[in-house]
């Protein structure tokens, strides 16, 4: 059991086994020292740790780690502890492990805008060090003169331009993390197989400690308008805020201030001539190329104005914008001035539903005789309501506690989330089951268990845990254990109210050795089940006789890689989530291998399956299930195809700016299934940073959800960052909920021929300097294949602006300079572009084309990368027809090609591509190729440190393995 009784009497000789590992001077112990840790930015939870142990490296992290695991001793990491919701705190007499004295940076790469950080290092410091560069690092807390990137990650931190820019989860390509067992693990997006990095972001110390991280830089925007406008009316303030939304602007940085807060900052030195009559001001930033960002400043005033703005000021230089975040950032301080004690509440609510939620918090604090301040990232929904209240006045805390649950429970209500960016540690672990379902929850802590058998590592917070080993129930799933190792946590006071309601939720049995041991599906046993009728009728009776076919009815019988099984697979075809549960009840119940599908145009992705009984396929869940232009965001079922999606959204001027690899059938589940972008990845983001929620069937029926459906939400972990790109390994998607972007106002793309030593010269300049939605390098093939006037040995470069017409205009002019400052470069522009972009991300769809891989790695390794393809393409024995296209902005290759007769050749030269690709940082995964291909040749290639971690997961959430089997794990 861990924090077990043995850790409140710890004798000496535990510190000295400390003190050996990180230095004396690196351990505190008396009681004196540890005061400041027993709590973190919010003072109501009050917990002193055994210990504090500071290690200078990740290799002293892994010794005490592995030290506390051997003393059976729990830990809870800490940076800054500047955390809001108790999340740094080690209950039960635990070890607080401090980041704060590993703060270096390791190293800054600004060519491909990266920089490897210790966790320690704090946030504001990182922008400081990067910017002779030009560069900066994007996620801004509040309190970021202090907070630390480790705590940033542990938390998804925001800050006031994540409206834009997105959170910390968008801003991190890779950490190395500590387990709670003291070994390492490198996890990011250099190696292939589940977003372990995803699902870490956030995890609030639970999962590990990470050492290190490595941080994305971007370009400071050379143009930045900030206004202020001030409203004589809170509704007409939060109006505005949704208005510009659905205007098709996306600003940087949209924030509300209540006439409270306006006071309270204009009283203290952050003073920067707000109008103190206003009932609420607006900062409102636009940011980006300088063209036409007047434009847009100009369209924002009139409708700020037009939603009963009194005045809106510009910022008239950087020095009166920097007054005006300061006092933004510095109002949580200037709040000591309104009263002594303070709430602070972190809660998001849809956009469109800011004005009644924003009045409902006013009442429901008058109704309680308290005073509510308001500032909050408006943008986002993201309220930050301040409850004033004065303990020595005799004010009730419980009442102020029940005013702050009310305030949640409205913003629950209206579709929001009990927390935006703060997190929910420990005290915030009441509210949970107010959004999760105890099924959601416990399949959140299938991924704690994978990360920490233990138990070790920061217990206690996120996912209420239960009150004592007599309440403790087991979760009757496979791979979960009646007796289960329990926290007999004392509740902090105030924490609990929530819990009495909903199961406590055990932390899941550590796996024995040979439960982490991916099983293989026990063919004779399957074989001959899946052909009994009374299997069969039962199917039929969960989905109707009509929607249940045998594989070879359909046209999937030609997928060549299925047509082995074909005389025995079934497919199967609910019409909801809830036949879908049931129909992976009764195959998991069977012994079935079940394969989740959308359209099933991919079915033959990864590896070869190991048996495919039960083809699952959503294609019948297709439903638009909702869509809030104010909010851009919209809700579909997975069997929806993207193409139906996107021209749902473009009627109301949006869309979701994802472009991978579709010929109008993908279907949105596998879109995400798959996890893959296109060149617009370069501009947007990767498919991940868009799914903002989903529902799932996993492997036992239980269906859950995982995220929400507002833009911001650190509640619990990020289970869709997980089941974005797993392939049908972990679950079956039925329904997903995306943030959107305003549809471009103006696009324009150039295609450009020559050399390819000079077009990529030129293409790293336009993506690195001008912003382009996305910029391509294409084989001499490929562009021919297109049509593109490229001549013979040449190659071709096609890049795309995308924004508001004087914009794109003015930046496709530079572009062009730029690449007609070379003579050999022909150039031609394209208004009505989109064709051209859709025939590039459909081109390794079409049937001749049997060999599809593709490669990642850093943007400026490409060059030696497409060498060694250009050596490749002239190989005609190996490659025949090979055709590529390369995003030069992101690293990413995509390789077409017919597999030749002799697959040793194939076989050979794919070996050779990735090691080429792993010398150089990157991978390489196959995604098509003939089963005599794959059969000698792993899709994925190597998973890296986190192999072992990724089989963890897969055998916490499909123990039995039926789902996929084979697909990714052996
Ligand atoms: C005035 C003020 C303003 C704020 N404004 C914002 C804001 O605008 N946006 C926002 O998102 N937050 C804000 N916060 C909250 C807080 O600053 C952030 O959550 C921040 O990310 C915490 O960083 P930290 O280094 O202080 O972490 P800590 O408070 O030390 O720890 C926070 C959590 O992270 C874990 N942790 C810390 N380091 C690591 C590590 N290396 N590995 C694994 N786990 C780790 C801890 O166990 C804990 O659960 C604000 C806080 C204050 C006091």
């Amino acid at each position: 059991m861990a924090a077990s009784a043995s850790q409140l009497e710890m004798d000496e000789g535990f510190f000295e086994e400390l003190r050996a590992i990180v230095g004396d001077e690196n351990v505190l112990s008396e009681p004196g020292e540890l005061l400041v840790y027993e709590c973190d930015g919010l003072p109501q939870h009050k917990h002193p740790p055994l210990a504090v142990v500071f290690p200078n490296s990740t290799e002293e992290t892994s010794e005490v780690l592995e030290f506390l695991a051997a003393e059976n001793v729990s830990f809870a990491p800490r940076g800054a502890g500047t955390g809001l919701s108790g999340g740094a705190l080690a209950i039960n007499r635990g070890v607080v492990i401090e980041l704060a004295r590993m703060r270096k940076i390791l190293r800054v790469d600004p060519e491909n805008r990266l920089a490897v950080v210790q966790a320690g290092l704090v946030n504001a410091h990182l922008s400081r060090a990067v910017s002779p560069y030009g560069l900066y690092y994007v996620p801004d807390p509040s309190s970021q003169p202090s907070c630390t990137i480790g705590g940033n990650i542990a938390e998804n931190a925001g800050g006031i331009h994540c409206l834009k820019y997105g959170t910390t989860t968008d801003h991190i390509v890779g950490a190395r993390v500590v387990l709670s067992d003291g070994s390492i693990v490198d996890l990011g997006n250099a190696t292939p197989g589940y977003d372990l990095l995803g699902v870490f972001v956030g995890s609030e110390g639970t999962f590990g400690i990470a050492t290190e991280a490595t941080v994305k830089l971007s370009p400071i925007p050379p143009a930045v308008r900030t206004l202020l406008a001030d409203f004589l009316d809170v509704d007409d303030a939060s109006r505005a805020v949704s208005a510009i939304i659905a205007a098709g602007m996306l600003p940087a940085a949209l924030e509300m201030m209540d006439n409270a807060i306006i006071r309270a900052v204009e009283q203290s030195v952050f003073t920067a001539g707000l109008p103190i009559d206003a009932q609420a001001v607006l900062l409102v930033e636009l940011d980006g190329a300088e063209a036409g960002i007047d434009n847009d400043a100009q369209k924002a005033e009139a409708i700020l104005l037009d939603h009963g703005a009194r005045a809106v000021r510009r910022a008239a230089d950087e020095n009166e914008r920097k007054k005006l975040w300061a006092a933004r950032k510095g109002a949580f301080g200037a709040v000591g001035r309104l009263s002594p004690d303070i709430m602070i509440q972190d809660a998001v609510v849809p956009r469109s539903r800011l004005p009644e939620v924003l009045r409902e918090t006013y009442r429901i604090a008058s109704q309680n005789n308290l005073q509510l301040a308001n500032v909050f990232h408006a943008g986002d929904g993201n309220l930050h309501p301040l409850i004033c209240f004065d303990l020595r006045r005799g004010d009730d805390l419980e009442h102020v506690r029940q005013a702050g649950r009310e305030i949640m429970e409205v913003c629950v209500r209206a579709g929001g989330s009990i927390t935006g960016e703060h997190g929910v540690g420990l005290d915030k672990s009441s509210y949970l089951p107010l959004i999760f379902s105890e099924d959601d929850m416990e399949a959140m802590m299938r991924v704690r268990a994978a990360f920490d058998p233990s138990g070790l590592c920061n217990p206690g917070k996120i996912i209420p845990l239960p009150r004592g080993c007599g309440e403790a129930r087991a979760v009757a799933t496979q791979g979960l254990s009646e007796s289960l190792p329990v926290f007999p946590l004392p509740l902090a006071e105030g924490q609990g109210e929530g819990v009495s309601r909903a199961r406590a939720i055990p932390h899941p049995r550590p796996l024995p050795k040979e439960e982490g041991v991916i099983k293989t599906a026990n063919s004779a046993r399957l074989a001959e089940r899946i052909s009994e009728a009374r299997v069969i009728n039962e199917f039929k009776r969960i989905v109707g006789a009509q929607n249940l076919n045998r594989l070879w009815e359909t046209e999937l019988a030609t997928n060549s890689q299925l047509a082995s099984e074909k005389e025995r697979t079934v497919v199967v075809a609910p019409a909801t989530a809830g036949e879908a549960s049931e129909v992976m009840r009764v195959a998991g119940r069977e012994g079935l291998t079940v394969i989740p599908a959308g359209s099933s145009t991919w079915l033959d992705a990864g590896n070869p399956l190991n048996r495919a009984d039960l083809i699952l396929t959503t294609r019948r869940l297709t439903k638009i299930i909702r869509h809030e232009p104010a909010d851009l965001v919209a809700t579909a079922e997975a069997g929806v195809t993207l193409s139906e999606f996107q021209k749902h959204l473009a009627a109301a001027g949006q869309w979701l700016p994802i472009d991978p690899p579709d010929d109008d059938k993908a279907s949105l589940g596998g879109v995400v299934a798959t996890g893959l972008g296109g060149p617009h990845s370069l501009g947007y983001g990767a498919p991940r940073s868009f799914v903002i929620g989903m529902r799932l069937v996993l492997a036992d029926g239980r269906a859950i959800k995982a995220g929400g459906n507002v833009v911001k939400n650190v509640a619990g972990y990020d289970l869709c960052k997980l089941f974005t790109g797993s392939y049908g390994t972990l679950g079956l998607i039925t329904e997903l909920t995306f943030k959107l972007r305003p549809l471009p106002a103006e696009t324009r793309s150039v295609i450009a021929s020559g050399p390819r030593g000079s077009l990529m010269a030129a293409g790293r300049r336009i993506s690195v300097q001008m912003f382009p939605a996305a910029v391509e390098m294409l084989s001499s093939r490929l562009a021919e294949q297109l049509g593109m006037e490229a001549r013979r040995e040449e190659y071709a470069l096609l890049f795309r602006f995308a924004g508001s017409s004087r914009t794109v205009v003015t930046q496709t002019a530079q572009a062009l300079k730029v690449l007609r400052e070379d003579r050999n470069h022909h150039c031609a522009t394209h208004g009505e572009d989109a064709k051209l972009w859709r025939e590039l991300s459909t081109a390794s769809l079409q049937s001749a084309d049997d060999l599809v891989w593709r490669a990642t790695m850093r943007p400026t390794e490409l060059p030696a990368f497409l060498d060694e393809m250009a050596a490749l393409e002239t190989d005609e024995v190996s490659q025949a027809r090979l055709r590529w296209h390369a995003g030069l902005g992101d690293g990413r290759v995509r390789a077409i090609g017919r597999a030749p007769v002799y697959h040793r050749e194939a076989v050979r030269a794919l070996e050779r591509m990735r090691q080429r690709a792993e010398n150089l940082g990157g991978s390489l995964i196959v995604e098509k190729a003939p089963l005599e291909i794959k059969n000698e040749i792993d899709a994925w290639g190597d998973f890296g440190s986190a192999s072992e971690l990724m089989r963890r997961v897969k055998t916490q959430f499909d123990p039995e393995n039926i789902l996929s089997p084979g697909r990714m794990f052996a």
